[in-house]
């Protein structure tokens, strides 16, 4: 049997996944911060709600979908993403829930890429969504919550990148004249971008071959063709946006590899990780996509942030070592006459809220303190025959290895009121 998870995934297990538990956790406060309701969706859905959404010049449709068939014959698909997942169950259940929706999930995704560093094919999400608001205000507060988010995990050296890449009113003209702009450099482009040129020119611009080039950097941008309303949008989006002290860059060749964005596309980009996985939060406004699933017209705007990569930005970084999640007190039993007094004591302090254990089998002194010192245990109490008959442990911190007396009754609140 082999031990190694599959190609592509990674096993979390001690600090890695204290590390990812805390992200999780924190994500969870920033997001009730902002009164977003928690949602959860399937891990698979029906292949046809991202073929839909997600067009045909997508990487994620072509390249990247875990696809298979059900013992019923239906086509599932692990989610690539789940914007469509979540606007999908709200207009399922939008008489309910009114609008605008704010919601969020974590979680994780799929797409079957060649795996590496940061790009793996099972990784984790932290989104936002709001459902029904097509005001710039709601594109400021998405937004916001992102950049407070990486600011609060102590991660500097990332740049917001903003841009407008218009709606069904202008886009279609401003594709017209990209179109008329790129085709005679048509023999300079490789194989992949003269199909986006065909299909989504817009894409042209984020090509890892073409997207560099000269001719490609000096085309049309959809920011100089944008319609009055999208204008008026994104500038209340950067007003917004400079009232709320966020820093941004305006990027007129941002665009977004889904096809149901509209308006205001941004990201935030990592000066500290590798370019091809600097990306670790990206979002934009999706106006389209409601009336993509068969629903009634629904604007919405959102982003998902890469965890996997916020925990490399980190390292990278060199910034706050994630606190393990250990045991505040491991209880040392010397002696059978004591073993009933330890297995009192671990369940006094639990009582009071502070973490403890102790060792499942009666072991020597040293045996123990062993342990303790493996399981990342803060202090140990230890009691032995001397201690039982006085009411007392003697405590030591492990940091240390300084100890004193404390009263056995006395202990929980004690370790109670101390900061970790
Ligand atoms: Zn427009």
């Amino acid at each position: 049997m082999e031990l190694a998870p599959p190609r592509g995934t990674q096993d979390l297990l001690g600090d890695r996944a204290d590390g990812m538990w805390r992200l999780y956790d924190e994500a969870h406060r920033s997001a009730e911060l902002f009164g977003f309701r928690y949602v959860e969706t399937p891990t698979f859905e029906h292949t046809e709600l991202f073929a839909r959404t997600a067009g045909d010049t997508s990487d994620v449709v072509t390249k990247e979908m875990y696809t298979f068939e059900d013992k019923g014959g239906r086509s599932l698909t692990l989610r690539p993403e789940s914007t469509a997942g979540v606007v999908r169950a709200y207009l399922g259940h939008a008489h309910d829930l009114g609008s605008p929706f704010r919601g969020y999930y974590l979680g994780p995704q799929f797409r079957h890429g060649r795996p590496q560093a940061g790009r793996l094919r099972e990784f984790r999400q932290f989104g936002v969504e709001v459902i029904g608001a097509a005001e710039p205000t709601a594109d400021v507060e998405v937004i916001e919550l992102g950049e407070r988010f990486l600011r609060e995990r102590g991660i500097e050296r990332t740049t917001l990148h903003l841009n407008s890449i218009g709606d069904a009113n202008c886009r279609p003209a401003y594709r017209e004249r990209l179109i008329a702009y790129l085709e005679p450099f048509r023999d300079q482009l490789d194989e992949d971008c003269r199909t986006r040129l065909a299909k989504n020119p817009l894409r042209v611009f984020d090509c890892k071959v073409d997207g560099g080039k000269d001719f490609v950097r000096a085309a049309p941008t959809i920011t100089d063709h944008l319609c009055d309303a999208c204008r008026d949008h994104f500038a209340a989006v950067r007003e917004g946006l400079d009232a709320a002290g966020v820093p941004y860059e305006l990027d007129p060749r941002l665009v977004r590899g889904l096809d149901y964005y509209t308006r205001t596309a941004f990201e935030w980009v990592s000066g500290a990780l590798a370019a091809a996985q600097s990306t670790i939060n990206a979002g934009g406004r999706y106006d389209g996509l409601a009336a993509e699933l068969g629903g009634a017209d629904t604007p919405g705007v959102g982003f998902a942030m890469g965890l996997d990569r916020v925990l490399l930005a980190l390292d990278a970084e060199g910034g706050r070592a994630p606190a393990g999640r250990t045991p505040r007190c491991f209880v040392v039993a010397i002696g059978s006459e004591t073993q009933r007094e330890g297995t009192r004591l671990v369940r006094a302090l639990r009582d009071r809220g502070v973490s403890a254990i102790r060792s499942f089998a009666e072991r020597p002194l040293k045996a123990q303190l062993r342990m303790a010192d493996r399981a990342g245990a803060a202090y140990v109490a230890i009691i032995g025959e001397r201690e039982l008959a006085e009411g007392t442990v003697t405590l030591r911190r492990m940091a240390d290895g300084e100890q004193w007396p404390v009263q056995v009754a006395a202990l929980p609140e004690r370790l109670a009121g101390e900061t970790a």
